[in-house]
């Protein structure tokens, strides 16, 4: 058995300078180990020769290389010998990463989409309390990541409060940012974090506001939010008691007759909110104010029976923005795009296709969710030729703000909203179209309509071509 030694569980450079040495060397995937030691440099109990520079001349594509960079920071005990057994198995089957149905590729697909939901996660739920030190005040904050994502994910939060001093501290390491430069120090535990501050009240408050007992779901809501993370959120404490009084909330609210508004300001903001949106000439500045401006539009009816307008998100500088049909029943009530069963579809293929979805801007040809009840569900209903060309605007207006240079709609519709034509998709597929302002659009299938396909066979197949119209889109940018 051969060994590598690495400097610690997250050192992909350690692990790929070993990983490539030992298979440079003949060592199958069973007869090498790696582990994690102090001052490790890829040393091996027997004496195994590192490539000079020029013996180091095999390659692997690079969408396995930016897959194993999450699969690392995956907590399982065996995600090493996976990716080693990945890299000398590419060897004889160069296009291994393209065969979704094999059982080595789908468990690391697995488990880096486990990585980046945990990711996910830590941005939704680290609570900076407040703190202070020599310097004045810092903001520190407790969290226990599903898996190692703290490297990963300390960028986002100083792109989101660059001018606050701050700590993220978990049991895996710590990230601190003074304003200027983050670093990373060793682990820390509970007992080093503030316990609680003002700021506690304020999420407690917000929480029980947002809180609507009509609409409860306790999967979805525990679905979204993990019960493992509750011990940290400050608003955690309320859920038992909000969730045990629901049903009684729920019929006092239907009980209790409608107030009667305040028609004076009801009949003023109307109109400002109106005239806002429909002023000749207005002209969101940033995507905050189309935010806002969205959930003040009349423009078509969509928007009575919504919860609320779903914008776009992603980074204002996206070089690739992906257009959908309209939210979904999730994205309604979350208020962020392609956060359902779709958008679930769409992450691993575009992880698949190696394309970050961080960096892509994601959005709907329309903001308002169109749906039809059907007992206690609301069903899906596509939205009009008109509902579509009325929502043209906002559509329009992102793409001024963001500028992406690859388009990538996702089914009809959205291919309706964009170039303002009916499309037949199945014949447009996958060839790109200038779009006059310097930007290409690529057509492919919305990731729904891979979720409907009943047969596993074909799913795959047309599973492969979407991550393969994707890919074509990467190739463009
Ligand atoms: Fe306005 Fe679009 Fe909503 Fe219609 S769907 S109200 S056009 S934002």
């Amino acid at each position: 058995m051969r060994v590598a030694v690495l400097d610690g569980e997250t050192d992909f450079d350690g692990w790929r300078t070993a990983a490539r040495a030992l298979r440079m060397a003949g060592v199958p995937p069973g007869q090498a180990a790696f582990r994690i030691g102090s001052g490790g440099d890829g040393l091996f109990d027997e004496s195994l020769p590192l490539p000079a520079a020029d013996q180091a001349s095999f390659s692997v594509p690079k969408s396995f290389i930016d897959l194993a960079r999450d699969v690392i920071l995956h907590r399982s005990e065996d995600r090493l010998d996976l990716l080693y057994r990945l890299l000398c198995r590419l060897g004889d089957e160069p296009e291994l990463m393209k065969v979704v149905t094999d059982a080595d590729v789908a468990e690391a697909f697995e488990r880096a989409k486990n990585v980046s939901r945990a990711s996910h996660k830590m941005k939704a739920f680290v609570r900076f309390r407040q703190a202070a030190d020599d310097n004045g005040e810092r903001w520190v904050a407790w969290f226990e990541p599903a898996h190692r994502v703290l490297e990963k994910t300390a960028p986002f939060f100083v792109r989101r409060f660059p001018t606050m001093r701050w700590s993220v501290l978990t049991p895996d390491g710590c990230a601190a940012w003074d304003g200027e430069t983050l670093s990373f120090e060793p682990p820390a535990t509970r007992d080093m974090a503030p316990a609680e501050d003002e700021v506690e009240d304020f999420w407690k408050t917000y929480y029980a506001s947002t809180f609507n007992p009509a609409r409860l779901k306790t999967k979805a809501m525990q679905s979204e939010m993990p019960k493992r993370y509750w011990k940290n959120l400050p608003e955690a404490a309320l859920i038992p008691e909000l969730v045990a009084q629901a049903a009684v909330r729920t019929e006092a609210m239907v009980a209790t007759p409608a107030p009667e508004p305040n028609a004076r300001l009801a009949k003023t903001l109307s109109r400002i909110n109106r005239d806002r949106a429909f002023e000749e000439g207005f002209k969101p500045s940033n995507l905050t104010e189309l935010d806002q401006a969205v959930q003040a539009c009349r423009r078509c009816p969509l928007w009575r029976d919504a919860t609320q307008g779903v914008c776009g998100e992603g980074p204002r500088s996206a070089r690739l923005m992906i257009v959908g049909e309209q939210p979904g029943d999730q994205e309604d009530l979350a208020g962020r795009p392609f956060v359902g069963p779709a958008g679930q579809v769409l992450d691993a293929a575009l992880a698949e296709a190696g394309i970050e979805r961080e960096d892509v801007f994601v959005t709907n040809a329309v903001k308002h969710f169109k749906h039809e009840p059907q007992g206690k569900r609301r069903l899906h209903k596509t939205p009009t030729a008109g509902e579509v060309s009325a929502c043209r605007w906002w559509l329009d207006a992102e793409r001024r703000l963001v500028k992406p240079k690859v388009i990538v709609t996702l089914g009809g519709t959205a291919a309706l909203g964009l170039l303002g034509r009916k499309v037949a998709v199945t014949k447009e597929r996958g060839q790109a179209v200038e779009l006059g302002d310097g930007a290409k659009a690529l057509l492919t299938v919305h990731p729904s309509y891979l979720l409907r396909i009943p047969d596993e066979a074909g799913k795959t197949a047309e599973r492969e071509r979407f991550v393969k119209d994707l890919k074509r889109a990467k190739a463009l940018l």
